[in-house]
């Protein structure tokens, strides 16, 4: 096997997960903040633990993946690699945005520093304000900087809780 045969599926697996990245945070915007709406609401609302509707974009992306593994393994390998950067994103997505930020898994763990913590941040943030419209950091692995922001949540006109990136402990006490 020579280096060719290692560095093809390695940089296609790699671009593959960078590309979800920006297509995972594209359609986050331009789809389920607009038409796509109806099964992402339930994710901006208020419910008892359980599944979201919003939970089907996730099955989705995995038949998607699913039917790449299937064409890549026995007609086209190239289909294959990318097939398996989708399901890493998919894990890395589980891992950001269900588990570090939603806490859908049995411990809780709140990241205090570096880029854990501004990727909870952000995504806090993009929970601060209600409903479809005026909502900030659509990315889920790479997010921008927390003040950042907090500037463009500033510049648009719904009101937003200006708490929401702060953690239980770090907020200022209600009086
Ligand atoms: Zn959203
Ligand atoms: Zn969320």
């Amino acid at each position: 096997m020579g280096f060719l045969d290692f560095l093809v599926p390695v940089v296609m697996i790699a671009g593959t997960v960078a590309f979800m990245e920006w297509f995972a945070a594209w359609s986050h915007e331009h789809i389920m903040h607009g038409w796509g709406w109806g099964w992402h609401k339930s994710h901006h609302e208020p419910h008892e633990g359980g599944l979201e509707l919003n939970d089907l974009y996730a099955v989705v992306f995995a038949c998607f993946a699913i039917g790449l593994f299937y064409v890549g393994s026995f007609y086209w390998q190239p289909l294959l690699w990318i097939a398996i950067g989708i399901t890493i994103y998919g894990f890395l997505y589980f891992f950001f945005h269900d588990g570090l930020v939603h806490q859908r898994w049995p411990f809780k763990y709140i990241p205090r520093k570096g880029y854990l913590k501004r990727v909870y941040q952000a995504h806090r943030l993009h929970h601060a304000v209600k409903g479809k419209e005026g909502c900030v950091s659509f990315g889920f692995v790479y997010a921008e900087p927390v003040d950042k922001l907090v500037k463009k949540l500033d510049n648009q006109p719904k009101p937003y809780d200006k708490t929401a990136h702060l953690d239980d402990d770090e907020r200022p006490a209600l009086h």
